[in-house]
């Protein structure tokens, strides 16, 4: 095979990288600045995540290679997969970080691999960028590692040392569709490593707290991947699994991704991939579980036969079930109740409970901080306004469903 360029080799393994939403700039308007202008969206190698500060920064997002061992059916860079290959040495990423890094168009690095030679190999060389940036180059930028659950558990260990965050994808949401569509990977091994970096950031948390020399670890936590729609798991076993993890491995974020068909797929794999709104809802759940005190059950219940609908969010599909919980009197109400209120959110709430010590909301003011207060007046009750019949109307869930249009996650 001829030598390819660096730049050849980070065409390879940039695009190769964009399957992984562990830090998803995707799904917005195709634009492309080779056929002229300024900016792409199209080409890859640099997406934006949010760092622990809440920062929205810029990434270099690679993999060391994508030739692979493995064969999981969804994967471009599966063994069997006819796709390019190409490989980074180590020291080739540590030159592009910094280069990158010093011409200010990254903050930071997200690197991913296939499987080559070893897990243990592979995992060594992951480790040892982020190594060589750290300790010989002095680098303070973030870092993200993906880790390999297969490898040597003392390897994975030494990515917290020097990662920011680290994770390992748990793929799909069964045990089942993970050995009929990833069978060299085991869903013991991957949670086995997640429950061994749990251990290792809590004590790494624990020492900091009583040494002021103990090492960092891994500070932004670990996080994780699921693909949606590659199996036929509903949307609640994945809410059910996506708790689980949030539960027993401490989980920072659970990531889904839409599976989407790729070129030179496998024939075990459907050949359409779910509506995006799918995806979306389940972010809206997570958020929904992780800061507005939503149980599983209750996503559960805003369900039909296990899925999300489509055409309204999860928390006005609970309320328009529940309805018997409403009106909320915002004057009144505890935090967790007001919370419960489609169209009101964490912010909101808080301002909500802060200025009714000093005086009654009326309807005007709750507009004030919501988006749209038509979705919010039917479940409230303020100083000036009673639903009366609103939210016993049969046909409340037509009147508030946004109307359908082309949905792009992130829009501005
Ligand atoms: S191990 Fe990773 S890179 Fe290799 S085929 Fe599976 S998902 Fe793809």
């Amino acid at each position: 095979m001829p030598r390819m360029s660096l730049k050849e080799k980070l065409e390879v393994l940039a695009d190769a990288a964009k399957y992984d939403a562990s830090c998803a700039s995707s799904a917005t308007a195709k634009r492309d600045s080779r056929k002229g202008g300024i900016g792409s969206t199209e080409g890859m190698g640099i997406c934006h995540a949010y760092a622990p500060d809440g920062r929205c920064i810029s990434l270099l997002k690679i993999l060391l290679t994508n030739y692979c061992q493995f064969d999981c059916h969804y994967c471009i860079n599966r063994k069997s997969s006819s796709v390019r290959r190409a490989a980074f040495s180590v020291q080739e990423v540590v030159d592009l970080t910094l280069g990158f890094y010093r011409r200010n168009y990254i903050e930071g690095l997200f690197l991913s691999s296939g499987i080559i030679r070893s897990p243990d190999h592979t995992m060594e060389q992951l480790v040892e960028v982020a190594r060589k940036l750290r300790e010989e180059h002095g680098f303070h930028g973030y870092i993200h590692l993906k880790t390999i659950p297969d490898a040597d558990p003392e390897i994975v260990a030494q990515a917290g040392l020097w990662a920011d965050r680290v994770s390992i994808n748990i793929e799909l949401p069964t045990a089942s569709a993970l050995t009929r569509l990833a069978p060299d990977k085991s869903e013991a091994r991957i949670t086995s490593a997640m429950a061994d970096m749990k251990e290792a950031i809590v004590e790494a948390k624990d020492a900091a707290r009583r040494f002021k020399s103990a090492p960092r670890f891994a500070p932004a936590g670990q996080s994780t991947q699921m693909i949606v729609g590659a199996d036929a798991a509903t949307d609640t076993q994945i809410v059910d699994r996506a708790a689980s993890l949030y539960r027993g491995f401490g989980m920072r974020r659970v990531y889904y991704s839409a599976f989407s068909p790729i070129p030179d797929a496998s024939a075990v794999l459907p050949l359409r991939r779910p509506p995006l709104m799918r995806e979306h809802r389940l972010y809206q759940s997570d958020w929904l579980m992780r800061f507005y005190g939503y149980e599983p059950h209750d996503i559960r219940d805003a369900a039909d036969n296990g899925m999300l609908p489509l055409d309204v969010d999860p928390k006005l599909a609970w309320a328009l079930k529940f309805r018997e919980a409403f009106p909320v009197d915002v004057n009144r109400a505890e935090r967790e109740r007001l919370l419960r209120v489609p169209g009101l959110g964490v912010k909101a709430v808080t301002t909500m409970l802060s200025v009714r010590r000093h005086r009654r909301l009326r309807l005007d003011d709750v507009a004030r901080l919501t988006q749209s207060i038509a979705k919010v007046r039917p479940f409230i009750v303020t100083a000036d306004w009673r639903p009366t019949l609103l939210t016993d109307r049969a046909d409340l869930r037509r009147l508030l469903a946004p109307r359908e249009e082309q949905l792009e996650l992130f829009a501005a």
